[in-house]
């Protein structure tokens, strides 16, 4: 981290929470969006690592994460510094929609350009002059509407950094992939801050089970990385979690209308042949079963009873080689969300 940290004019003092409220855009009615940002600089040196959560404005989960971990996260137990920005689409946000009030998607337009349309021009900025002061980062995020993800973790695990923070997060199921460009992750990532993404959950709500997870996934990555401290009792024996690192994920689609029935649910084992849903028309009648197309772990299902052609269904990530261990660590076929004790 660089010794002067100073985001929109404002200095971030070792030692100092900041509150920062940075104008993003304009509305129509001549008033600036401020996007409210919390810096916490711990009084020892250390990397600094940028959360972001709303990128998507709909993805609620993620605000709680960062909200809770801004009141358990003190300056004086923190080496390093933490830039939190809890609703990066504040117009999105504000329209409880996923996109910008243009309707484009900001996680499309990063790093933006000072020049373009206004989605580019707001990532520009916000990728200017909040991210580019972070070393690392992590981007919280949730299913679409209508969709509901098994909490899992995001990356281009070629980067060894970005290895290496996916696995610190502890999250069951890591998935290796680049990602798309114009995202926030690979933006950062290429431009040597290695990012990783948190799913978990639905949007427009907030879930305590995936808080929960989101928030102990941050604080043990802060561990692992020294930034904070571990709880003494834990320190010498610090197991790793199970972990499953994924590369190929599908989803599985309705090959025509009706009402879905959902056979299966988020952390679910599938071997390839199951049943995973079954379509009829409205009289219940004209049954179509749908199964599993390989052996793999369900990472998210849409949450919607009604069905056309193409509709994605259930997304799935293969799994051959580590079959035996997954199946030793289930209970009733489903992946448990719960982090061991020991990294509470
Ligand atoms: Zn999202």
């Amino acid at each position: 981290m660089k010794k002067l940290l100073i985001i929109s004019g404002v200095l971030i003092e070792p030692g100092q929470v900041r509150e920062i409220h940075l104008p993003i855009s304009e509305t129509p009615n001549a008033r600036s969006t401020i996007l409210p940002i919390t810096v916490v600089r711990g009084v020892e040196e250390g990397p600094c690592i940028f959360l972001t959560a709303a990128v998507h404005g709909d993805e609620l989960n993620g605000i709680a994460i960062l909200k809770s971990l801004m009141i358990k996260i003190k300056p004086e137990k923190l080496r390093g510094a933490l830039i939190i920005v809890p609703i990066v689409n504040m117009l999105g946000f504000l329209g409880e929609s996923r996109y910008l009030s243009d309707r484009r998607d900001l996680n499309r337009m990063f790093p933006g350009t000072p020049t373009g349309n206004m989605a580019q021009r707001i990532a520009y900025k916000f990728f200017h002059e909040v991210i580019r002061h972070a070393d690392a980062g992590i981007d919280f995020h949730t299913g679409a509407e209508n969709r509901e993800n098994f909490p899992h973790v995001r990356g281009d695990l070629k980067n060894i950094q970005v290895r290496k923070y996916a696995k610190a997060f502890g999250c069951r199921i890591i998935i290796d992939q680049k990602g798309l460009k114009g995202t926030l992750r690979y933006a950062a990532t290429e431009r040597k801050i290695p990012t990783i993404v948190f799913e978990g959950g639905t949007a427009n709500t907030f879930q305590r089970p995936i808080v929960q997870t989101g928030v102990r996934g941050t604080i043990r990555f802060l561990r692992n990385l020294g930034m904070l401290r571990e709880k003494r009792r834990f320190s010498r024996k610090r197991s790793l979690p199970f972990q499953i690192v994924a590369k190929k994920a599908l989803w599985v689609r309705a090959d025509r209308g009706g009402l879905l029935e959902l056979k299966v649910h988020p952390g679910e084992l599938l071997y390839r042949g199951d049943p995973v849903a079954i379509i009829s028309n409205p009289l219940g009648r004209d049954v179509h079963g749908i199964s599993a197309p390989m052996t793999g772990l369900v990472i998210g299902v849409t949450t919607s009873p009604l069905v056309s052609p193409g509709m994605p269904i259930v997304h799935m990530v293969e799994i051959n080689r580590t079959l035996k261990t997954i199946e030793k660590h289930l209970k009733n076929r489903k992946l448990t969300l719960a982090f061991p004790n020991h990294i509470g």
